[in-house]
């Protein structure tokens, strides 16, 4: 029941997701496609991107992994699955309060479509801190820290210089 709602709370989120999946299937960019418990879209890059590209992901509510990463790394993608969760619901209740002040049901519903843009602005505020963007951001930090001790430390020790 949880998982239902905040599938629907997030649905853009969701739908960027399980779009995306689709897309990096038909293009062969992904293979072993399987859908993990609760409704999460999942796939590896194949060789020919894997071999560019080093990083697993999360989009939306779609996890793909590097082929050479490990149970770490997928627990890291999870985070971002739950802060993009979380994105979806402050862009649910965002687009509520403006389509209860006047705005449209198209305005609220592209508000609500806006939550997919929040990590940038994370990153954005790493940015105005003086930090790297996306390393330093605050999502990133978060996802680290909750898989990785050492990189938890590391910062703290940054941040108390
Ligand atoms: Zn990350």
């Amino acid at each position: 029941m949880r998982n239902a709602v905040l599938v629907i709370l997030s649905l853009p989120q969701v739908l960027s997701g399980w779009l995306l999946w689709i897309l990096f299937l038909t293009v062969g960019a992904v293979y072993k496609p399987k859908v993990k418990r609760p409704f999460i879209p999942f796939a590896i890059w194949r060789p020919w991107i894997a071999k560019r590209w080093r990083f697993s992901n999360q989009f939306g509510r779609l996890i793909v992994m590097h082929p050479s990463h490990d149970r770490n790394v997928y627990v890291h993608e999870l985070v971002h699955l739950r802060q993009s969760e979380n994105n979806g619901i402050c862009g649910f209740v965002t687009g509520l309060v403006c389509l209860f002040f006047g705005l449209n049901w198209g305005m609220a519903l592209a508000v609500w479509a806006m939550s997919l843009s929040y990590p940038v602005l994370a990153m954005f505020g790493a940015w105005v801190r003086g930090y790297r963007p996306y390393w330093d951001s605050e999502n990133e930090r978060a996802a680290y820290a909750q898989t990785y001790r050492r990189w938890l430390e590391r910062w703290i020790d940054n941040d108390l210089k």
